[in-house]
């Protein structure tokens, strides 16, 4: 593969293998940069090992935040044909809620209407219609439910597949390397960072360092001596054993999320259980409240009857203060780089091309309102 020269003597290391470790080492070297990444386990050890990896623009305020997840879901795809992948599913979600929840589905219906205002797809659908039409193995009761909403371009991906299928195209194609190691420190030359330093006291050059450590890019920040404010949110993941159903679409059925998993297994989310981490533990398998989330699934989708719950997946998301992305240099440092965000699977591969082509000198406009200095602009005065 040829790459482009717009990079070509940059030194470019980039700490973290997640959804956007992986996507944007691969458009950085690409376009030239000689890529170094570095990760302390392996590809999507982090939150992307542990993530719902719904693809969606739903409740995204602002419009250009939401069109950014649209664009996002674009480039998910993308990025998949172009390495051969298959892990990107935009089949479309399904939400609903039971009448009863006045307030749920009111809430529902003024997101759905934003959506179709903003330009997407949405279709409004009987129980009897999805049933029948689209999701023969999923149960929604007629009496219960008027609406069931179809969003075309949502979906979701296997993440793990996403994170390697990158990674190694970069290695492989253009070059990048990867390197297995824990970034323990920074070495400065005066107002930034001339090389990153390994656990193990190897020390890698470095012309720009990106921070695409997820949920510990705080700490990585810390290292060069700058300040990032990064909440750490913990969530609960339910993977099924493999069940004898078939799920096309991701599914909101109001107490429950679900989705496939590959391998025949089933996602199963329920938001109410993320409180219940404790310490940074999760919850055992044999937890009543598994069970009883198991129960909510087994209500959507009758033939998970008889089968269990086979594993919990706890992931931690990297929540910036405001929700929004931290995109860009430094206000401190100015060759530190920071990419950090929730959404990150909807994200990942417009937010490559997006930082690739500011590196190259390109348009920066999509990514002004994600800048790192909005947080010390707003700290208080004196
Ligand atoms: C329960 C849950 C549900 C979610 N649902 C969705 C969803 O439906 N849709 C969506 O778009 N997003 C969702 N997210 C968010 C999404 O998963 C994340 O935004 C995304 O995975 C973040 O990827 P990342 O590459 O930034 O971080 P990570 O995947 O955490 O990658 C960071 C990597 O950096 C490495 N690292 C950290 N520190 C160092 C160091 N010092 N040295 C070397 N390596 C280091 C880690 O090992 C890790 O592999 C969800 C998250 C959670 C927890």
């Amino acid at each position: 593969m040829v790459a482009s020269d717009h990079l070509r003597d940059a030194r470019v290391v980039v700490v973290g293998v997640g959804a956007i470790g992986s996507t944007l080492a691969y458009r950085l070297a690409q376009a030239g940069a000689r890529v170094t990444t570095i990760e302390r386990a392996h590809a999507a050890a982090g939150t992307t090992g542990a993530t719902f990896a719904w693809l969606n623009g739903l409740d995204k305020p602002p419009r250009a935040y939401h069109r950014l997840n649209m664009l996002g879901i674009r480039d998910q795809e993308d990025l998949a044909d172009e390495l051969g992948g298959d892990w990107v599913h935009v089949t479309g979600s399904l939400h609903w809620t039971e009448r009863a929840d006045g307030a749920r589905a009111a809430g529902m219906a003024r997101g759905m209407r934003q959506l179709i205002e903003w330009g997407a797809r949405v279709d409004r659908l009987t129980p009897e219609q999805v049933t029948r039409d689209l999701e023969p193995d999923v149960q929604i009761d007629p009496a219960a439910v008027d609406a069931v909403w179809l969003v075309e371009r949502a979906g979701w991906l296997d993440p793990v597949a996403l994170a390697h299928g990158a990674m190694s195209a970069a290695v492989a194609r253009y070059g990048a390397e990867l390197i297995h190691g824990e970034v323990a420190g920074m070495r400065r030359d005066g107002d930034g960072i001339a090389a990153v330093v390994l656990a193990d006291g190897t020390e890698i050059g470095a012309d720009v360092v990106v921070n695409a450590a997820g949920p510990d890019a705080s700490g990585v920040s810390a290292l060069a001596g700058a300040v990032l404010q990064v909440e750490r949110t913990p969530g609960i993941l339910i993977v099924t054993a493999p069940a004898p159903v078939r799920l096309g679409r991701v599914a909101f059925a109001g107490d429950v999320n679900l989705r496939p998993d590959g391998g025949s297994r089933l996602m199963v989310q329920r938001e109410p259980l993320d409180t219940d981490v404790i310490d940074g533990t999760a919850i055992p398998l044999g937890d009543p409240r598994i069970a009883a989330a198991m129960e909510l699934a087994r209500h959507v989708v009758p033939g998970l009857a008889g089968v269990e719950a086979e594993g919990i997946r706890l992931g931690v998301r990297a929540m910036p203060k405001d929700g929004y992305p931290i995109v860009g240099f430094d206000p401190a440092v100015f060759n530190l780089y920071h990419v950090i965000t929730h959404s990150g699977i909807t994200l990942a591969a417009r937010l490559a091309l997006l930082v690739t082509e500011e590196l190259t000198g390109g348009d920066t406009a999509p990514l002004e309102p994600y800048r790192p200095g909005r947080f010390a602009s707003a700290a208080p005065a004196g």
